[in-house]
């Protein structure tokens, strides 16, 4: 199949991110995850269809969109406030256009491996002077792997550097031809007990940590990255666990992702329920001891 005739559903892309790798670099939010971390900051992605966002304080109540729905999906209650029936919605955009407040937006957009290709080259000379490059990231980029593969050795053949944000939750097979071709990759541990693991995942954590072994073994640079989720798996049990665990397979370096809530908007635009409104982002002083817990093995610890 020819490159143009392959898309991909990406809901973001972001230019001059630092985060997601070395230097200046673009990077690629693809649409659809295996898994449900409960804290999740980009609930928008772990769904492969596009989506409807609707952002309640832009809306003026003019009704304009229930007029045009064809699914009958847009209700309004008493005081007239529109509310969405997202079981009818079918996300045919038919309210994004007619609203002059810019109240709806869809989530997602299907892009062929050119186009995507097009606007990531934009910035070419800030990662040549920066040593920086594209980063796929999501979602789980490699939900959509035969669109992956074909951006990604476009972005090969051009000379820019690469590197794939997964979560790890992915068949060895589909896994292994995109760890090939890439430069970098960032890979969480989210919990080191499977069933743990699953309670704030949705999955166990056995293939992940399989393919975190495989990816050692192909030699490949890789960051590894723990969220830091108070009370869900910042005990001393996990952290030491985790730590003897990374030291037995040679990761010399650590990054801390500190449970944050900047996600929570979107859950609302999405109309879903945000599931860990009963904590609060750590503070400082645990960062810092489990930074001190994790350096006792041997880890660089940063916070990312
Ligand atoms: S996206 Fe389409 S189906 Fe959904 S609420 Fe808007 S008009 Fe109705
Ligand atoms: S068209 Fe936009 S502003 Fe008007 S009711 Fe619908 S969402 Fe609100």
């Amino acid at each position: 199949v020819p490159a143009k005739d392959i898309t991909g559903n990406i809901f973001d892309i972001q230019m001059f991110s630092i985060n997601d790798g070395p230097g200046i670099r673009t990077t690629v939010f693809f649409k659809g995850c295996p898994l449900r971390c409960l804290w999740c900051s980009n609930p928008e992605s772990q769904q492969t269809k596009p989506q409807l966002y609707y952002f309640a304080n832009l809306c003026t109540k003019c009704h304009r969109c229930v007029a045009v729905c064809p699914n009958g999906a847009i209700i309004v209650d008493e005081d007239g406030n529109v509310e969405i029936n997202r079981k009818k919605c079918k996300v045919c955009g038919s309210c994004v256009s007619v609203c002059l407040n810019e109240a709806r937006k869809i989530v997602g957009e299907n892009l062929s491996v050119e186009e995507v290709f097009a606007l990531v080259k934009r910035d070419e000379l800030f990662y040549r002077n920066s040593g920086g490059g594209v980063t796929f990231s999501g979602g789980e980029p490699t939900l959509q792997s035969e669109f992956l593969l074909k951006l990604l050795k476009s972005c090969t053949d051009y000379g820019f550097h690469t590197a794939l944000d997964t979560c790890g939750y992915v068949s060895w097979d589909i896994l292994k031809p995109v760890i090939e071709m890439v430069e970098l990759v960032l890979f969480d541990i989210k919990h080191i007990n499977p069933i743990e693991h699953k309670r704030i995942t949705g999955e166990s954590n056995q293939m992940i940590l399989n393919n975190l072994r495989s990816i050692i073994a192909c030699d490949k640079e890789i960051t590894v990255r723990f969220p830091l989720i108070p009370g869900y798996n910042d005990s001393r049990e996990n952290l030491d666990v985790t730590g003897s665990f990374l030291n037995e397979l040679g990761i010399k370096s650590l990054d801390i992702l500190p449970y944050h809530r900047l996600g929570i908007g979107k859950y609302k635009r999405l109309g879903l329920p945000y599931m860990l409104n009963d904590i609060e982002e750590p503070s400082q002083e645990k960062i810092d001891e489990v930074i001190n817990q994790l350096e006792n093995f041997g880890l660089q610890v940063s916070v990312g």
